[in-house]
């Protein structure tokens, strides 16, 4: 599809360009022939007076004729085909030329796009193949419990419920997969604005309690008053995410530290659990779609499905910001996001 795409833009330039050097070449061979024709009457008239005037006529042949008429009609015909000649080889270059130049420039034109509909593609793959599986199991699951013909009222309620809550983690799985789509489009971008650090941690913080006081772990916010510049709900959606990352992978009783530190025109936050670390080997993948460690991927699939940190890299994409990592297995985990004051 895109080599046709670029075979047709680059026919479209081609035609453009020799249009434009055809309907020149034109006005240069009139031009120059008319030239030409102008420059051989007056040279022909000028030979034929200096003839005239030089020769003496005796007075017996008065009655001769005057000397023969000069003719150059074919020295005029052979530069004008020499004109076409030299014509048609600077349109013949400008063609090829043209030509090889409009099919570069049409494949870095396209480039991007191409890209695009590549991540798009296996985007559309990796949901599809992530949202199969889990649809796959509650279907057979279902299938298996109807063929059953002892299945008791009792069990049958637990069944149901049990599908309910994969329906939900479906649900969440397709929600977060939307929230990536959205962050993927470069379609509409909304204007940053100047938004207070602290309220915003706080908020974030807020957001994750419930599950961080089922696991009674601590969380600590220590922020100056300072600015970050972006869009809220997305900065929201980012520290939720780190955020629910630390709980979520730290044992009962750890301890969240949440710093803020200005550094020349960013703002620096950094997030610090004492959670179960990751290992050297993952941490150049956690940011990957779908990625999910060894120590996550053995737990359970509700717990996420490797999607946060995607979105996570894509929304500091989007803020021209920073997120980096450090972290030990056993030990614990630091996410450092820099993002514009
Ligand atoms: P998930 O839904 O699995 O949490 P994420 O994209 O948020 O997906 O994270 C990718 C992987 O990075 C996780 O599966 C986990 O292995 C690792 N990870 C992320 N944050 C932490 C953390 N604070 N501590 C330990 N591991 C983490």
């Amino acid at each position: 599809m895109f080599q046709t795409a670029r075979l047709k833009l680059t026919a479209w330039y081609l035609l453009i360009i020799m249009m434009v050097s055809l309907s020149f070449s034109a006005v240069i061979y009139r031009s120059l022939s008319t030239e030409v024709e102008r420059f051989s009457r007056m040279q022909r008239s000028r030979i034929e007076n200096r003839l005239r005037n030089t020769v003496v006529i005796p007075f017996d042949e008065m009655t001769t004729p005057p000397p023969p008429a000069i003719d150059d009609r074919e020295l005029v015909e052979y530069i004008k085909h020499r004109i076409i000649i030299v014509l048609g080889f600077i349109n013949s270059s400008i063609f090829l030329i043209s030509g090889l130049l409009g099919y570069m420039l049409a494949g870095r034109t396209l480039q991007p796009i191409q890209e695009m509909v590549d991540e798009q593609n296996r985007f559309i793959s990796d949901a599809s193949h992530e949202l199969r599986t889990p649809l796959t199991a509650l279907k057979s699951t279902l299938e298996v419990n109807l063929r059953d013909k002892d299945l008791t009222l009792e069990a049958a309620k637990s069944i149901l419920k049990e599908s309910i809550q994969d329906v939900d983690t479906l649900q969440s799985l397709s929600d977060s997969l939307l929230t990536l789509a959205q962050y993927q489009s470069p379609g509409s971008k909304k204007p940053f604005e100047k938004i207070q650090v602290t309220p915003l941690l706080a908020e974030a913080v807020k957001q994750v309690s419930p599950l961080a006081k089922k696991k009674r772990i601590a969380i600590h916010l220590q922020s100056d008053t300072g600015t970050v510049s972006g869009i809220r709900y997305s900065l929201l959606d980012l520290f939720v995410i780190l955020l629910d990352n630390a709980v979520k992978y730290s044992k009962q009783n750890g301890t969240i530290h949440i710093h803020t530190a200005k550094k020349d025109k960013h703002t620096v936050v950094t997030i610090k659990d004492t959670g179960v670390g990751i290992a050297q080997k993952d941490i150049p993948h956690i940011f990957d779609r779908f990625y999910r460690a060894d120590s996550a991927r053995t737990k359970n699939s509700k717990d996420g499905y490797g999607l946060g940190l995607a979105i996570a890299k894509k929304i500091i994409t989007t803020h021209h910001g920073d997120i980096s990592v450090m972290s030990k297995t056993g030990t614990g985990s630091t996410f450092t996001v820099t993002l514009l004051a």
